[in-house]
């Protein structure tokens, strides 16, 4: 960094400011000044420029910018620079600047980085993840934490396609920041996940050295409290260790605390959860919303969000990137669902007392990191209350899982118990000025207090005597932090003033002074004050070690309570919304009875738009295993599609489905080739990308993962598009054999039906009236007969004389290249589908009355149009 050489700059307090500085050159430096944190320079223009603050200057010449912020409303200034990616090093005045003379020590005490926010303003149902990545000997490890909740996961990937999978597990997460090595060549060999990387809002360089076994693995298992890494599952998985203990290194560094609350991390395989990529996640809308403008987020999580704590609503956001796939561990969810479904008393009571919970992964977050004030800890306390009352909700069911989480469920009365002990019921927001700890709990503190308080009595009582004695009524004895206590009479009672007053501080309109007496009892009621502050901060800070010990037990309830909350929330919602609970099969089937989609179904509910019209399907390995399905746009064939996945996932996070009945194999992996990306932005052409995508599920998909393909070869000449859209309908049926839903606009696909014995042919059902199309939504069988792009641009209101063009053209169109589609449909693979006859040929015969010509005539004729071909 550049450090001016001008004289300013080389002041005593700059010089200090610099030395921070210097060792912090990456983050903003606040440095605390008095009640004050100010920032210059380069940092000064920066926070100016994004927090609107005014820029001054420190000195005449304006060579130090400078902003700054009181101390005690610095904390949203803070999290608005987080929020945008700056890092933020915080640097305090070490000494009291009373008990010295020289200039105060300053030291950075905390650096403040966007993937390690603990701030109360991040969003409750969010995860605010800090990854890293770490690659090594052929093998990707990620780890990632989230500070603020303690969650901390990680995993590795192998083989040729390791880097790309991590990229895009990356993607699916989107961590805040993401740590990764200052200089290993391996990480950029990917473009991919350079993208990845380039993605996640702040990408951190951490020293080469902490990405090594050596220091990484032991740091690991310090922060575990173990000495191996076994039973987290992490033993034979070095990458991933590595990764995990880097991401332990840089929370020490920036925090410098231990983060006591992270003390658990779990080991996983993609290979255990159905995979969803992160095209899928973003195409099903299962977490964010593609467009964000329409006012109302249209995902499934918001949909399937009745949870009553932010830790339920984080466990549903994280079942739903990762679905199960075990039939076991599915049924049992489906048993506790269908129970408290049944149990309308017993889940309401449930869902009450989960009600009172607030964040508790939070809230002991903020506790661990020395950042809880007093109603932070209380509002622990006021949450832990409910849990003996959620106890016995519990045990009032008897499938397993709601034994299982009895069981597990720490009711934490010991904890509650000190907590509310020892604080008072309302106490401040900070320690700084005492009266947050309860009567009662410390001899001497009580002792103190009274001291202090009959020192004041007696200090208001003096007033009223002195008033009586110099008969002036408007004397006053008040207090201030600078001189302490003193007598004030106005100029104009001066004269009344006693002789044994001490002169201390002379006003415009007034005259302040002291006597011995009030000297006496300010010393003892401000040591007595002081004395009793340090001994709440004392009480306190072993009110916060007590909890720090059982922090185990706390996530670990918190845990449980997610649980609860997310099968009382699918009970609620499958009686809520008559949702039914999904039949599990050995097979590779997808049979849906009258399903609805979830996400429009409330939507339109919430709107007061009429109904959702229920749909069938049924798709199985044996056939038909891969249903084409044409119709006009806007008929519902996207609708219908994704309708199919949500069911599927909804399914495989053990909650019931909106449908009369639903029968399904596992799913290992939903693959879906949606209609525009966002791609285009990244310079890869949106033809390019369906392609891709094209090509991965091709090349992965086995016979129990499940396929959408929407409007594939829409990028492409209509021609291009066809064939590889036909290719690929006959590969997938052929080779692949997953359960496959195609929409497409082709209508010439559908005479594969004739060959492929497993594709069958639906389409979206529309009425034609005169007034135009409607579209009834139902899905039928059969080939859709037109495609009614006309019809439909009519109803989107084009010119009447452009729709009247439209017809003459296509009619035309029509006649010219009306095909003979004669195709094989074993390989080699012939492409003669499209030979347009000529239009004379075609006007001939259209103008020629069969019944009128003689079998003469009618050789000519043939003679004739065949020597035009
Ligand atoms: P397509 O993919 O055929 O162009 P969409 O699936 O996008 O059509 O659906 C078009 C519109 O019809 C959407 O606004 C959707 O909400 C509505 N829709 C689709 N299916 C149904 C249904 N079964 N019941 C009611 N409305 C539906």
């Amino acid at each position: 960094i550049l450090i001016p050489q001008n004289e300013a700059a080389q002041t005593p307090l700059m010089r200090q400011y610099w030395a921070a500085k210097r060792q912090h050159h990456d983050a903003l430096l606040f440095f605390r000044m008095g009640d004050f944190y100010e920032l210059f320079y380069e940092d000064a223009k920066v926070a100016s420029r994004e927090l609107q603050i005014t820029l001054t200057a420190r000195d005449r010449e304006k060579t130090q910018p400078m902003c700054g912020m009181p101390y005690h409303s610095a904390e949203s200034y803070i999290t608005r620079l987080l929020r945008k990616g700056y890092r933020i090093a915080i640097c305090e005045q070490m000494e009291d600047p009373k008990l010295t003379k020289k200039i105060v020590r300053r030291d950075v005490i905390r650096v403040l980085t966007p993937g390690t926010a603990i701030d109360p303003a991040l969003g409750s149902s969010e995860n605010n993840y800090l990854a890293a990545v770490h690659v090594a000997g052929g093998m990707v490890g990620l780890a990632y934490l989230d500070l603020s909740t303690g969650d901390f996961r990680a995993t590795e990937f192998s083989g040729a396609t390791a880097l790309l999978q991590c990229a895009d597990e990356l993607q699916k997460l989107g961590p805040t920041e993401v740590l990764a090595s200052a200089s290993n060549p391996l990480l950029s060999e990917s473009k991919e996940l350079a993208e990845a990387l380039g993605r996640a809002r702040t990408k951190t360089s951490v020293d080469d050295w902490a990405f090594t076994t050596d220091y990484a693995i032991p740091l690991l298992e310090r922060q575990m409290g173990t000495m191996s890494l076994e039973g987290f599952g992490l033993a034979q998985h070095r990458a991933a260790a590595v990764a995990a203990g880097v991401v332990i290194h840089y929370v020490r560094q920036t925090q410098q605390n231990d983060a006591g609350h992270v003390d658990a991390i779990r080991y996983y395989e993609r290979s255990q959860h159905m995979h969803l990529d992160q095209v899928t996640v973003r195409n099903l809308e299962l977490l964010d919303p593609i467009f964000t403008d329409a006012g109302t987020e249209a995902t499934l999580f918001r949909t399937l969000d009745c949870l009553m704590t932010p830790m339920g609503k984080r466990l549903l956001r994280s079942s739903l990137l990762r679905p199960l796939l075990e039939a076991a561990d599915i049924q049992q969810r489906y048993d506790a669902v269908a129970e408290a479904k049944q149990n309308l008393i017993q889940r309401e009571q449930l869902r009450r007392s989960l009600g009172g919970i607030l964040d508790l992964e939070r809230l002991l977050a903020r506790i661990s990191l020395d950042s809880a004030g007093p109603r932070d800890v209380l509002a622990m306390a006021a949450s832990l209350k409910h849990l003996p009352q959620l106890c016995r909700d519990v045990a009032m069911l008897a499938a397993e899982l709601w034994r299982g989480a009895y069981a597990r469920l720490d009711t934490l009365e010991d904890l509650c118990a000190a907590i509310t002990k020892t604080l008072v019921a309302e106490p401040p927001l900070t320690l700084a000025d005492g009266g947050v700890i309860a009567a009662g709990v410390n001899k001497e503190l009580d002792e103190l207090r009274d001291i202090s308080h009959s020192g004041r009595s007696s200090i208001a009582a003096i007033e009223e005597r002195e008033r009586q004695r110099t008969g002036i009524q408007s004397l006053k004895v008040r207090f201030n932090s600078v001189f302490g206590y003193y007598i004030e009479i106005t100029k104009s009672n001066l004269a009344h003033a006693p002789a044994d007053y001490e002169r201390k501080q002379t006003l415009v309109n007034a005259e302040r002074f002291t006597t011995p007496e009030l000297k006496e009892y300010e010393t003892k009621v401000l040591t007595a004050h002081e004395r009793s502050i340090d001994i709440e901060k004392q009480i306190f800070a072993e009110l916060r070690r007590q909890l720090m010990e059982n922090s185990g037990r706390i996530r670990k309830t918190s845990a449980v309570v997610a649980e609860i909350d997310l099968l009382a929330n699918f009970a609620h919602l499958a009686s809520l919304r008559n949702y039914t609970q999904p039949q599990l099969e050995s097979s590779p089937v997808l049979e849906i009875a009258a399903g609805r989609h979830p996400v429009i179904e409330c939507l339109m509910e919430e709107a007061g738009e009429g109904r959702f019209i229920p749909n069938h399907l049924y798709l199985d390995s044996e056939g038909p295993s891969l249903l084409l399905l044409t119709g006009p746009n806007m008929g519902g064939k996207s609708t219908y599609l994704r309708q199919a996945a949500l069911l599927a996932i909804m399914a495989q996070i053990g909650c019931f489905v909106p449908a009369e009945r639903m029968r399904y194999g596992i799913v290992d992996r939903v693959y879906t080739r949606i209609g525009a990306s966002d791609n285009v932005a990244r310079g890869r052409s949106t033809f390019m990308v369906e392609m891709m995508e094209t090509a991965t599920i091709l090349n992965t998909a086995t016979s129990q993962s499940l396929i959408l393909l929407d409007e594939m070869g829409r990028g492409t000449s209509t021609f291009d598009g066809l064939a590889l859209a036909w290719a690929t309908v006959e590969y997938l049926h052929a080779r692949v054999g997953a359960r496959t839903l195609f929409a497409t606009h082709y209508h010439e696909l559908t005479i594969l039906a004739e060959q492929l014995t497993k594709l069958k042919n639906l389409r979206v059902a529309v009425k034609e009236s005169p007034q135009g199309i409607v579209f009834l939504h139902s899905i039928e069988e059969g080939p859709a007969n037109k495609s009614y792009g006309i019809d439909v641009a009519r109803l989107a209101g084009l010119p009447p004389q452009v729709i009247q063009r439209a017809r003459q053209v296509l009619k035309q169109h029509e006649r010219a290249e009306r095909m003979n589609v004669a195709v094989e449909t074993e390989a080699p693979l012939q492409m003669t589908m499209f030979t347009p006859l000529s239009q004379h040929v075609i006007d001939r015969l259209e103008e020629t009355d069969i019944n009128s010509l003689t079998p003469l005539q009618a050789l000519n004729l043939l003679e004739e149009l065949k020597a035009e071909i």
